[in-house]
């Protein structure tokens, strides 16, 4: 599997958690907004984490068919 991630920017409030679970996909940007820096940075189980750790949904994660996996419909 390889998760891919989007972030919504508009929706980000710069909580951050997301950029700790996932350092090696998400970084926070000097707007303290979070920004995917690589695709596949980390394993498709912390990018998950990462992006239900987000207190605004603002992470959207796909699998490779383009399926959303987070959030749940
Ligand atoms: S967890 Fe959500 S609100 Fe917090 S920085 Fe990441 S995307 Fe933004």
């Amino acid at each position: 599997m390889a998760y891919s991630v989007e972030v919504i920017r508009e929706a980000c409030i710069g909580a951050g958690s997301c950029a700790v679970l996932a350092a090696g996909t998400i970084e926070m940007d000097d707007e303290n907004i979070a920004v995917v820096v690589k695709q596949n940075g980390d394993s498709d189980e912390d990018i998950l984490a990462a992006a239900q750790s987000c207190p605004v949904d603002a992470i959207i994660v796909r699998d490779e068919t383009g399926n959303q996996i987070w959030p749940e419909a």
